[in-house]
């Protein structure tokens, strides 16, 4: 065992939850999103062989539920061949420590991330006095202090493509995280957003518990860089995806993203941007 890998010193089980945990949809035949209490993992690659990778490692104290879900669709004892990151915030990492101590994996992140996997940097302290609701106001127990992964976390490479998933390259999507990354296949315009939007409310808790479907930006609570947020969203809309899984939220698909998403991209000031909150620059509205 690694003594060097170890979660945050602020590590701790995060008692919020929805009517999706617990319930996984296959999107696409190679593309499976499951829900942990309030987040999304995503495993890509189609059952019946062993070439796949997991996006994101849900909520801290999942690792249980995350192996019991990769083993029903790949089969006793599978294991994905990576973990891949769209970011590194503790709803996202909650089981990477020990999935990585189990499955001896590498773990790939933008670069901009690996500070915060790496024991060197904290994340900004989330934003309680943020325009939103209750999960905003339950934010100050979230965990931001850096895990480390040590040797185990790689950056994605240079060249846009993404380790065992080669239909797919990676889009640097900042403002959320800087160094959120989403994933973007060409070929049947799917998309793998991570917080860069997301398809519900997530600020508000009776949203989050019933996962109404609402396209949205990122998560006010944790996002620093408004700015940034909205030119990545821009990005985003004009790849013209047809299908998107996002770390929050139901999928989302057709007709109904690419309405939602014009409107995201136009009223991103409205929508998106709360209207005060210590990380708000009013020069973004
Ligand atoms: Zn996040
Ligand atoms: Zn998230």
């Amino acid at each position: 065992m690694d003594k060097n890998l170890s979660y945050g010193d602020d590590y701790k089980f995060i008692p919020a939850t929805s009517i999706g945990s617990g319930i996984g949809v296959e999107v696409l035949p190679d593309l499976y999103c499951h829900t942990i209490q309030i987040v999304n993992i995503i495993m890509v690659g189609k059952p019946g062989n062993n070439e796949f990778v997991l996006v994101d490692t849900g909520m801290p104290f999942s690792a249980d539920e995350i192996i019991s879900v990769v083993n029903n669709r790949f089969g006793e004892n599978s294991q994905p061949k990576a973990i891949i990151l769209t970011h590194g915030h503790f709803d996202h990492v909650g089981a990477i420590i020990d999935l990585v101590e189990r499955w001896k994996v590498p773990v790939y992140a933008h670069e901009l991330e690996l500070p915060f996997l790496t024991g060197k940097k904290s994340y900004p302290e989330p934003d309680p006095t943020v325009e939103g609701g209750m999960v905003a106001k339950m934010s100050p127990m979230f965990p931001n202090e850096p895990i480390n992964l040590g040797t185990h976390v790689e950056k994605l490479p240079s060249d846009g493509s993404v380790p065992h998933m080669p239909d797919f390259r990676w889009i640097h999507t900042p403002g959320h995280a800087p160094g959120h990354v989403s994933f973007f296949r060409e070929v049947d315009r799917a998309l793998i957003a991570g917080d860069a939007f997301i398809t519900v409310k997530q600020d508000a808790l009776y949203k989050v518990i019933t996962q109404d479907q609402e396209i949205n930006g990122p998560p006010r609570y944790l996002t620093t860089d408004w700015h940034a947020a909205w030119e990545s969203v821009r990005r985003l809309e004009e790849l013209k995806p047809t299908v998107a899984i996002t770390g929050h939220g139901v999928p989302m698909s057709d007709e109904l993203l690419t309405t939602s998403l014009e409107r995201l991209v136009r009223e991103f000031d409205q929508i998106a941007i709360p209207d005060y909150g210590k990380y708000v620059d009013k020069r973004t509205h």
